[in-house]
């Protein structure tokens, strides 16, 4: 059975100290398994997706826009991968890079076709925020029928609580395995 990565909002202002909307030290502490895994999915010739927040300068229609502030915007910096991944992205041509404008990787975006396209039917799935857009993207993985791996030291959020709140909720809800 064909396997994918997701690696998901592991952006600068996601992550970095100076990120717009960052998740801090807990998101930082990251780098080293997803940048790990990243390489490994790579080397065994296994499907990797960057799928990353994108927002337009001053778009007051985003149902973001009244939540946080503005974070993300293209054609900046923050939209970056964070730490080595930015590098291991510009060197690996075969990693695929998708945007997204909501939580879900899913959500108006073209994953779920590329994934069908390369019969990929297991999930390892990565990055930031473990309650928003990881929690969300699983909920659409499992409306979808993929198995899905969620690797404990690849997710985190600003917020603990609610990061083993969704955690429970993936392994006890959705019935993920997470490792
Ligand atoms: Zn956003």
């Amino acid at each position: 059975m064909k396997k994918a990565l997701l690696v998901v909002d592991y952006t600068v202002d996601f992550v970095a100290e100076d990120g717009l909307l960052t998740c801090g030290l807990p998101g930082q502490k990251l780098e080293q398994a997803i940048t790990t895994l990243t390489k490994d999915f790579l080397a065994q010739g296994d499907a990797v997706f960057f799928i990353n927040d994108l927002h337009e300068e001053g778009d007051t229609f985003h149902p973001e826009h009244k939540l946080f502030p503005p974070h993300n915007i293209r054609g900046t910096a923050g939209r970056n991968m964070y730490g080595a991944l930015h590098d291991i992205y510009q060197a690996n041509p075969a990693i695929i890079w998708l945007d997204k404008t909501r939580y879900s990787a899913f959500a108006g975006t073209n994953l779920f076709m590329l994934l069908r396209e390369r019969d990929i039917e297991t999930l390892h799935i990565v990055g930031v925020c473990t309650d928003i857009c990881i929690l969300h993207t699983c909920i659409d993985a499992y409306n979808l029928g993929y198995t899905t791996f969620v690797h404990e030291a690849g997710v985190a959020s600003f917020n603990e609580q609610a990061h083993d709140f969704a955690l429970a909720h993936i392994k006890n809800s959705l019935g993920f395995t997470i490792i």
